[in-house]
């Protein structure tokens, strides 16, 4: 799992425990989804590449540095919509772009709904949003779009993941690095992530 990076920030442990709890409300569970995706993303960019520069305080000239390359948040609909502005606090120039997936409660393979990216790639650099990697089926299709887009660099950030999707994106993408705040024990017959907290989306929007 040497591309597996799973956060054991005491703030990431605390917070996911509450959003796991079936207890917590929708309202809180928003609040709680856009801190630890924040939390994580910060974690996730550490290694964002640097160009030095120098800028003018008041009392003279500091050498500091800027992002040198454009980072793309790519959301998966509907659930990876709750981290955004976790992340967008700390990188407000980031540009966001959706893909709508939803998953064939047959077959459990994603089918592809929204994707409005265009021809040319605008960014270097993107990090793929869903809370849950559960079977990896639509971690896998948008890193497959990305690619095909021509994006150079792909991250995926994740709440939790099951064993099987972790198996699954690196099998089919063993250069994706995955973010997550938990690893869980299995999936149940129905996809769900076991203990995991349930549908990240209904739990969000008030749906479940
Ligand atoms: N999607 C969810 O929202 N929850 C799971 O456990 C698995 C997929």
């Amino acid at each position: 799992m040497s591309n597996v990076f799973v956060s054991n920030h005491p703030l990431i442990i605390h917070k996911l425990t509450r959003l796991r709890d079936k207890a917590t409300e929708p309202k809180k569970f928003r609040e709680l989804v856009r801190e630890i995706a924040g939390l994580l993303a910060y974690e996730a960019t550490a290694d964002l590449p640097i160009r030095p520069c120098q800028v003018e305080t008041p009392l003279g000239i500091a050498s500091g540095g800027e992002l040198q390359e454009k980072v793309g948040l790519v959301p998966i609909l509907r659930a990876g919509l709750g981290m955004v502005e976790g992340i967008w606090e700390f990188l407000p120039g980031a540009e966001v772009w959706h893909i709508g997936l939803y998953r064939d409660e047959k077959t459990l393979k994603p089918v592809e709904y929204y994707n409005k990216l265009p021809v040319e790639p605008t960014v270097s650099v993107c990090l793929i949003l869903d809370p849950m990697l559960a079977t990896g089926g639509s971690a896998v299709a948008t890193v497959d779009i990305l690619k095909r887009w021509g994006v150079k660099r792909i991250k995926f950030v994740g709440l939790i993941g099951a064993p099987e999707g972790i198996t699954a994106l690196q099998n089919a993408h063993p250069d994706v690095p995955i973010h997550l705040a938990a690893v869980d024990d299995h999936l149940n017959e129905r996809g769900y992530i076991v203990p995991g907290l349930g549908d990240a989306g209904d739990r969000q929007f008030g749906t479940g």
